[in-house]
């Protein structure tokens, strides 16, 4: 839809149209507001997404992040939940999102990896999580094409994974048919508080809004900064490498529980190896180019727990933007700013998008989310609340 004239007037307008600008549009036309969702055309996670059905928490988070984690495991709950929440969208749509609920492997190498994923399985099972661990010889049974150099793992039931591709053109489809417009390719360059609405200042025009959702990742920060939030989120460009089709021969979602790796293979047939390799975001061009050494680091240690893997040509790789958070997803009304709310998830902000996507749809069209969105809210970020203890 780009070149369309702008309206001068949306009840909603969405900034941003990743996975969660998109099943909010979807969502809040179907609620019966007059939606328009703008997005940038910037490199957006959902699109460069490599689809884990993230439930465990992630080795590569816990190690990089460590003064997060009680954030983190604060909001972990919501991640079964959201898993659910893909299986019955993909149901009320009527889509094939290429779901399949495997169980995700975490895998060791040493016996002190090990040792941290019975802790980190113990913390798990603790806060509602089916996990359990598996010896060498558990895994010969459960997952015979992991490589020797394994010694066990983690296996979590309820983690799988899907086609971005399926499931993003999908959504979209469904919100444009629901009536939500999308104009692609238009920035948001400011919200004005003008009376009862949202000036939306963009490079093609301006138009008012009585409610406006930022779902914009990365770009949110900038739209927040003026009425005094500073979101502590960052833009960190990612790697992903994928295969030739071959025979089904990887069940799971595999990660390991002291290297960035997620390994998957999708129903048509291709591995998808990403799990947090760095892109380079840095020669000024506004999207992301892959390096070299991620290219060949990422498929050497992919080898190297699934040997068979070697076999299989890499086709393509590419790079995305990926936002992380404190921890916690940010979600809900922005205080002070009457019509203003934030959609951002947290880690793993792809399996967690349309749950989050539904709850702020929920506060915009007035009904009680089904969760309390009190220790998710923006809040937190406020600069004159510095001295304030976030809500975990
Ligand atoms: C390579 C990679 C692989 C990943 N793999 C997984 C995975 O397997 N599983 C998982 O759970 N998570 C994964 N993630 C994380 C996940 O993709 C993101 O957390 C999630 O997609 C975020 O969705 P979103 O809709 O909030 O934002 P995004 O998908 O990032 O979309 C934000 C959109 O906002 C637009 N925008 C920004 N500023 C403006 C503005 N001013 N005006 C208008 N539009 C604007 C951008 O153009 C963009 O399209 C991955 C991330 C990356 C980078």
């Amino acid at each position: 839809m780009t070149g369309k004239p702008l309206p001068h007037k949306a009840e909603v307008v969405i900034v941003g149209g990743g996975v969660v600008g998109l099943a909010l549009a979807g969502f809040l036309a179907e609620g019966g507001r007059e939606v328009a969702l703008f997005d940038a055309g910037g490199p957006a996670g959902s699109t460069a997404n490599a689809g884990s059905l993230h439930v465990q928490m992630q080795s590569r988070f816990l190690r990089m992040y460590p003064e997060q984690v009680p954030a983190l495991e604060s909001g972990l709950h919501l991640y079964p939940k959201a898993v659910d929440f893909w299986h019955d969208l993909e149901r009320k749509l009527g889509a094939d999102f290429g779901m399949k609920m495997t169980g995700g492997l975490m895998v060791a190498e040493t016996d002190d990896q090990l040792d941290f994923l019975r802790k980190k399985a113990a913390r798990e099972r603790a806060l509602g999580l089916d996990s359990e661990i598996l010896e060498r010889n558990d895994l010969n049974r459960v997952a015979p094409y992991i490589g020797p150099a394994i010694v066990g793992a983690e296996l979590c039931a309820n983690e799988g994974k899907l086609n971005p591709l399926q499931a993003n053109a999908a959504i979209r489809s469904w919100a444009l048919a629901r009536g939500a417009a999308i104009f692609d390719s238009v920035a948001v360059s400011a919200l004005v508080p003008d009376g009862s609405e949202i000036a939306v200042e963009t490079a093609s025009g301006k138009l008012g809004a009585r409610q406006v959702v930022i779902a914009a990742a990365y770009g949110s920060r900038s739209l927040l900064e003026p009425f005094g939030y500073k979101l502590a989120i960052e833009a960190e460009p990612l790697h992903v490498n994928i295969t030739e089709r071959a025979a089904p021969f990887i069940g799971h979602l595999v990660q390991h529980a002291e290297r960035p790796i997620t390994l998957k293979q999708f129903a048509s047939g291709h591995v998808v190896i990403g799990g947090g390799w760095p892109a380079n975001l840095g020669h000024g061009r506004g999207f992301p180019t892959v390096e070299l050494a991620s290219i060949i680091g990422n498929a050497t240690l992919a080898q190297h727990i699934v040997p068979t893997v070697s076999n299989l040509h890499i086709i393509r790789t590419w790079a995305g933007v990926n936002t992380p958070t404190d921890g916690k997803s940010i979600l809900g009304p922005v205080e002070g700013v009457p019509g203003l709310f934030v959609a951002i998830p947290g880690d793993a902000g792809y399996t967690l998008g349309p749950l989050c996507a539904s709850l702020v749809a929920d506060c915009v069209l007035g009904r009680t989310p089904a969760e309390d969105l009190v220790p998710y809210s923006p809040a937190r970020f406020r600069k004159d609340n510095a001295a304030r203890p976030s809500a975990l």
